[in-house]
């Protein structure tokens, strides 16, 4: 096999699912009010991001009126990386171009802007809802089963409620099936492994980052991720180009609905789920499961972006509008969606390799004697600050700047900014 090298468009070091364009950075606190898990700190005027807590949901990036996050991904010039390049669409990605009558004007685009073969992310999503029923059929997963199609709610599931962990679908991803599927055929059909380049063209930061890290399989099954906008700026032209529409599309209805929110819940056919979408409705659904509700709920799908994969931050168009178009388009496809039988496969074929590993990002200390002088100190210095989560400090609340005082993230001696200011009659 080639050597399969992590390349992100704007560092090729490290691995990081968002990006600062620090001369566009103005500090202004809003990304690092909304981040889901405090990743995000502001302090000399510009925001950075502590990594190892960020989740990929892409929220600071929609949020920065600045321009001044930016998602990572890996650059078109990668087309360059394999001699047979096949390419997996998402659903999502239809949802972005106007008037579209069929599916396979872009499929036919896709392979005229350089692609050798095609395999739809909704195709092997509906494989996997074959294999979900399977699973839920025969139990072993603790109900209500939480969907894993979306990488940063998993993510955050196992950053900070370890306790939901045994509720996680253990499917891989569409995404993974469809390049594992299309693979192993290229393969099968006589074209060397080294040759074949996988390529996904996503929505969001969270996939880009979760398909570079390989999540629940032993190694990557994507070789390299790009952004809608970048494929949809080629795509357009392309298509309008097209003088003959080959008959590609082998996806139905069911398949082309993961694409927005309830579209997975409703493909199990299960009638007490719940679909929820944006992050903060998903923190609100996994607080009220960790608190013991739910009970008679079977199945949860949970999409970070508002609307499903079509509210992505990689995506070009609204994600009502893109929305409303997918909704029309699976009008025009097939009702019956593919099942595992008709390739010969059965749900071990689509189950991950491995665990996920939980993440301990927010302890205080590997040492537990030392995390709890260290949680004691924290509170005693919470104890004295006003409360008020005003971020002036760089940090989002108040409990982070007092984190971030027992941590050493800065001097010990960092007085709160807000206190300093009642100190001299201020607000
Ligand atoms: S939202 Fe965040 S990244 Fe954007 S300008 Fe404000 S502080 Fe900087
Ligand atoms: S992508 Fe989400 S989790 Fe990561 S820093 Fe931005 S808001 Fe926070």
């Amino acid at each position: 096999m080639a050597e399969r090298k992590i390349k992100c468009v704007l560092d090729e070091k490290a691995l990081h699912t968002v990006m600062l364009d620090p001369d566009k950075c103005v500090g202004c606190v809003t990304c690092m009010k909304r981040c889901p898990t405090e990743a995000i700190r502001v302090r000399g005027g510009k925001a950075s991001v502590a990594y190892e807590r960020c989740i990929g949901c892409g929220e600071c990036v929609r949020l920065c009126r600045h321009h001044a996050k930016l998602p990572a991904h890996d650059s078109w010039d990668t087309l360059g990386d394999f001699r047979y390049k096949i390419v997996l669409p998402p659903p999502s990605l239809y949802g972005q171009f106007n008037n579209l009558e069929d599916i396979d004007i872009v499929l036919n685009g896709l392979l005229a802007i350089g692609f050798d073969e095609v395999y739809e992310v909704g195709q092997a999503a509906e494989y996997v809802t074959d294999a979900t029923k399977t699973l839920m059929q025969y139990g072993g997963i603790e109900s209500p089963i939480i969907s894993t199609a979306c990488p940063a709610v998993v993510e955050l599931i196992m950053m900070r409620y370890h306790n939901l962990a045994g509720h996680l679908l253990n499917t891989l991803a569409p995404v993974d099936a469809a390049a594992k599927l299309a693979r192993e055929a290229a393969i099968a059909r006589g074209i060397p492994a080294e040759d074949i380049g996988v390529y996904f063209i996503s929505p969001c930061p969270a996939k880009v980052f979760a398909l570079k890290m390989g999540f629940g399989v032993e190694r990557p099954y994507v070789d390299r991720v790009l952004s809608v906008s970048d494929a949809y700026m080629r795509l357009v032209p392309a298509m309008a180009a097209l003088t003959d529409i080959k008959k590609m599309s082998k996806m139905s209805s069911t398949g082309l609905s993961w694409g927005i929110s309830r579209g997975e819940a409703n493909a199990t056919e299960e009638l007490k789920t719940i679909a929820a979408d944006g992050i903060e409705q998903c923190v609100a659904i996994l607080e009220a499961l960790e608190d013991g509700g739910m009970q008679d709920i079977k199945f949860i799908e949970l999409n970070a972006c508002v609307s499903g994969c079509v509210g992505g931050v990689m995506n070009v168009e609204n994600p009502f509008v893109a929305r409303s178009r997918l909704h029309y388009l699976t009008r025009k496809l097939k009702n019956a969606p593919n099942r595992m039988d008709d390739i010969g496969k059965t749900a071990d074929y689509f189950l991950w390799e491995h665990d996920p590993t939980l993440k301990d990002v927010f302890k205080l200390d590997d040492n537990r004697l030392a995390a709890m002088a260290k949680m004691i100190e924290m509170d005693s210095i919470f104890e004295t600050l006003p409360k008020v989560d005003c971020g002036l400090c760089g940090a989002p609340s108040c409990s982070a700047f007092a984190e971030d005082l027992v941590n050493g993230v800065i001097p010990h001696d960092t007085k709160c900014p807000r206190l300093g200011e009642n100190k001299e009659g201020g607000k």
